[in-house]
């Protein structure tokens, strides 16, 4: 089995990005987060560091948890506005109480650069897009990027969320694959898996997809991030590579883990993504590269 590490990928995109920055081209991006997740903390630093990295300019706002959605709209207006700033990202998830899709509608488009506003999603649908959610545009540049052909191939996507399962599916199908959409609500969901030779897994399980759901030598593309600090849990994802991961769960509490089960899929795929050096980290490069899209866009 190939593990399709993606570390090497990510920073050819983010260089890519770095020269054109250095050749002249201005780009800034306004992150904005609200309370206190830690998680969402993460990203965002992530996504900030990667815009320094590369010449971005970046503005943090992070708000706190008792923001209403008013404030938000009013910040997002303010946002819009200001001719300095190109791309607008707000974290996800947002706190219960705000509204998160008057939220994403507010944001002007042209500075969507997650793509999760209408528009973009709307002309993604009707195959002309312009701003394409980072994590499956990622996924498409992976494929292309070890020449593994999507034209004609039957392609699964598991979860059909805005930002990665509906998206990927739409992209799959953008470029002449078969695409099959499953959910939580898909019957015998390895009978449907198992006829893939493209396998996107985006649901947030632990684990969940196994040995059963994957054709042998299916490309495996592992989207999921969760922690996992069950050490048996971990026994039982990582098998007889478990150690290391145990060594991180007593060091840190918790190890990160896809939606694949990594020991039983690394017997039957033929190529998979590792959880984590996989999807995640090209999902930021991809974040870079939108930006830079919108303020060449904006500013031609
Ligand atoms: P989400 O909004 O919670 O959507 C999950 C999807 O999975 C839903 O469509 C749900 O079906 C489906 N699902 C849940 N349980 C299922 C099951 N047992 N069988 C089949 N389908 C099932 O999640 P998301 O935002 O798409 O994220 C999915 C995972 O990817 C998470 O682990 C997240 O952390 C990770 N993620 C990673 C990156 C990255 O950069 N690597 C980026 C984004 C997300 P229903 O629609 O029927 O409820």
């Amino acid at each position: 089995m190939i593990k399709l590490e993606a570390a090497g990928l990510a920073a050819k995109i983010k260089e890519e990005v770095k020269t054109e920055i250095e050749r002249g081209t201005r780009a800034s991006l306004a992150a904005v987060r609200v309370g206190d997740d830690p998680a969402s903390a993460v990203y965002v630093k992530n996504k900030i560091r990667a815009c320094e990295e590369v010449g971005i300019r970046s503005e943090h706002h992070a708000l706190p948890e008792s923001t209403t959605t008013e404030q938000l709209l009013d910040l997002i207006a303010s946002l819009n506005k200001r001719d300095d700033i190109d791309g607008i990202l707000t974290q996800l998830p947002l706190p219960p109480h705000v509204d998160e899709t008057a939220i994403i509608e507010a944001l002007d488009p042209a500075k969507d650069v997650d793509g999760f506003h209408p528009v973009n999603a709307g002309k993604l649908a009707m195959g002309r897009p312009v701003f394409v959610p980072c994590t499956p545009a990622g996924i498409i540049e992976l494929l292309d990027d070890r020449d593994i052909e999507i034209r004609g191939a039957n392609a699964c996507v598991v979860g059909r969320s805005q930002i990665v399962g509906r998206p990927m599916a739409q992209l799959l199908l953008q470029r002449d694959a078969t695409v099959t959409i499953c959910h939580s609500r898909t019957r015998d969901l390895a009978a449907v898996t198992r006829t893939a030779d493209l396998l996107i897994v985006a649901i947030g399980r632990a684990g969940l997809v196994g040995r059963d759901h994957i054709k042998p030598g299916a490309t495996v593309i592992d989207v999921g991030m969760n922690k996992v600090s069950d050490v048996d849990e971990v026994r039982r994802l990582f098998g007889d590579q478990a150690d290391k991961r145990l060594e991180v769960v007593a060091k840190r509490g918790s190890t990160l883990v896809g939606d694949v089960n990594p020991a039983e899929a690394a017997e039957v795929a033929g190529m998979m993504t590792p959880v984590p050096g996989g999807v995640g980290l090209l999902t930021v490069a991809m974040l870079m590269k939108n930006t830079l899209k919108a303020a060449r866009l904006r500013r031609q």
